[in-house]
């Protein structure tokens, strides 16, 4: 047996994670796709939460998200990006996060923890 690799082996830790920039680029389809204009968005570290949005349009992602599978990114990413449409939870919110991930992803998907 004679190792015989490409020699770009990464590591296991991070193979399956997308980088901060992947999912900021993934915020930025979603962004034109609904057409939206977040002032800025931000990944880092978030314990309690997926995301959160400022009242001035400032979106933050949880890093944990990075290792979310597509759909889960999705999910998130959308409803943050609505609440710069619709700043709550009401019926066209949902209807709305609905019509958006039903258009562009195959199913639901559960998100593990409430947000
Ligand atoms: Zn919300």
């Amino acid at each position: 047996m004679t190792a015989h690799e490409s020699g770009t082996d990464e590591g296991q830790e991070t193979q399956r994670a997308i980088s901060a920039e992947a999912l900021k680029a993934e915020v930025e389809t979603w962004a034109n796709r609904i057409r939206v204009q977040p002032t800025s968005v931000q990944v880092r570290r978030m314990t309690r939460k997926w995301a959160s949005c400022s009242s001035k349009g400032r979106l933050t992602f949880s890093e944990d998200l990075l290792a979310e599978a597509v759909a889960v990114r999705a999910e998130v990413i959308v409803h943050e990006l609505l609440h710069l449409k619709v700043p709550n939870h009401a019926k066209l919110f949902h209807s709305l996060l609905r019509g958006y991930l039903d258009a562009h992803s195959p199913g639901p998907i559960d998100l593990p923890p409430p947000f």
